[in-house]
């Protein structure tokens, strides 16, 4: 199986409510490493930016207002098929319909503020890691 790294949040909801650790629990125990993670407070040209695929769809105002609400947590993961194996312990966007034992159905309030992101493909991945990290900031596990 291929080695892949993956783009993670933990959005101002979980971070709020104090879930930072137990959420890189769950990527620990799913085999994903963390190999670079800053705290951040998005601005709303970062936030706008980060979500620009979005920008026409009606909740677009309310998801950059949620996003700069409050300190995230990002983080790049890597590990065998991580940007599937990071969705599948996030669950689906919607927390009600989220898989038992996932994040989102575990730590998130709603589909507005679902607790985490992850990247959805490799190629978003890639630009998702470049949006908030430099080369240099990316620590590979040397043991
Ligand atoms: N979102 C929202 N309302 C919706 C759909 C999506 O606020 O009706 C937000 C939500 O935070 C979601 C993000 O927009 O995580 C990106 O949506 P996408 O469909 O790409 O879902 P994801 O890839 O995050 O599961």
């Amino acid at each position: 199986m291929a080695i892949e790294r993956t783009f993670s949040i933990v959005k101002p909801d979980a971070v709020s409510k104090n879930k930072i650790g137990a959420i890189y629990s769950r990527f620990e125990e799913a085999g994903l490493k963390v190999i670079a993670a800053k705290m951040l407070h998005l601005t709303q040209e970062q936030a706008e930016g980060f979500y620009a695929e979005h920008s026409e769809r009606p909740f677009f105002g309310a998801l950059v207002e949620f996003m700069t609400s409050g300190p995230i947590m990002v983080q790049v993961l890597e590990g065998e098929n991580a940007v599937l194996a990071h969705r599948d312990i996030l669950g689906a966007t919607n927390p009600a319909e989220a898989a038992d034992g996932t994040i989102r159905a575990d730590f998130a309030n709603s589909i507005d503020e679902n607790a985490a992101h992850g990247s959805d493909s490799i190629e978003s991945a890639a630009r998702e890691v470049a949006y908030f990290f430099s080369p240099e900031e990316l620590c590979p596990r040397t043991r």
